[in-house]
């Protein structure tokens, strides 16, 4: 008699995930199962036409921890040639935080080894190997996959990186800001002057001069204690100035029908470092157009 056959098909599988042949879940699954993940497929009981099946995957960033169990049941139709099988998917679970869904990778990776391999030729497990398989199985599986150089991988050597070995770090540095203008990181380069030497820092930047000015401070415990210890300087033309700023702004609405808002400190998005605190804000329609800037000559009064 002719060997009965039990093959999964692919039809089935798509049908059963929902999903099309470019899904995330359906190419990861085959990688895991290609990458010799799945450490036990097997049938754990059969009840007339309903085979239940139970796997373990290893759990790629938790190797020494409890693989991942996969619970499945199949119905067996066996087809008029009486060889063949059809076989539709009922239920799988799987223990993953995906696995509720009975469509993560884990899963999808079991159902293309159903279309590998005679389900009827599976393992019988008994529920004492379940309890005992990964305690047996552990070493030798973890033994596959002992951490390796970066540098070993396939990948890293499948690209010729043409990088000369002479190449400083400053230089990768000056490379990676000069290519990504807008990330943060040139961004950051760029207002904190890291002094790359030959980066093209526009000198007229205002985060550089701050920079320089910075730079150029040689005293800072007298700098910082002047600043949070300030005395309050106060002579004529300081007097003059607070005493008609109101005055002033109040002449300026009156003569230019100009709306200013007044706000409080104002802090640079792009620049979180950098704040001032404008006189008021000159608005047009609802949008800011112009900085209001009071100044009240004492020479003038
Ligand atoms: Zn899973």
């Amino acid at each position: 008699m002719d060997k009965q056959k039990s093959f999964l098909s692919i039809n089935e599988i798509f049908n059963y995930l929902k999903c099309t042949p470019g899904a995330r879940c359906v190419s990861e699954g085959e990688e895991f199962l290609n990458a010799g993940h799945i450490i036990l497929c097997g049938i754990k009981s059969i009840i007339e036409s309903k085979i239940c099946l139970y796997a373990l995957c290893l759990q790629t960033s938790a190797l020494t921890s409890h693989p991942h169990e996969i619970n499945g049941s199949i119905e067996m139709e066996k087809l008029k040639n009486d060889i063949n099988y059809k076989i539709k998917l009922v239920e799988f679970l799987c223990s993953c935080k995906a696995g509720a869904s009975g469509r993560c990778k884990h899963v999808s990776a079991i159902l293309i080894q159903c279309t590998r391999e005679n389900i009827l030729e599976f393992e019988k497990i008994s529920s004492t190997d379940i309890k005992c398989v990964w305690s047996t199985r552990k070493e030798t599986s973890v033994h596959n996959y002992k951490p390796r150089p970066l540098i070993d991988t396939n990948c890293i050597k499948a690209h010729d990186l043409n990088m000369p070995s002479t190449v400083s770090e400053i230089d990768i540095l000056k490379i990676l800001i000069q290519t990504n203008p807008n990330s943060a990181l040139a961004k950051h380069s760029i207002g904190r002057i890291m002094l790359v030497d030959g980066l093209n820092i526009n000198d007229d930047n205002d985060d550089v001069k701050l920079e320089k000015y910075i730079a150029n401070c040689t005293d800072w415990k007298k700098k910082v204690t002047n600043y949070f210890n300030s005395k309050k300087i106060s002579n004529d033309y300081t007097c003059h100035g607070e005493y008609e700023e109101g005055n002033a702004h109040n002449a300026c609405i009156s003569k230019t029908g100009a709306i200013v808002e007044e706000t409080g400190i104002i802090v640079s998005n792009s620049n979180p470092w950098l704040s001032y605190s404008p006189d008021g804000i000159i608005m047009d329609n609802h949008v800011p157009k112009k900085l209001l800037e009071i100044k009240c000559p004492y020479l003038g009064k």
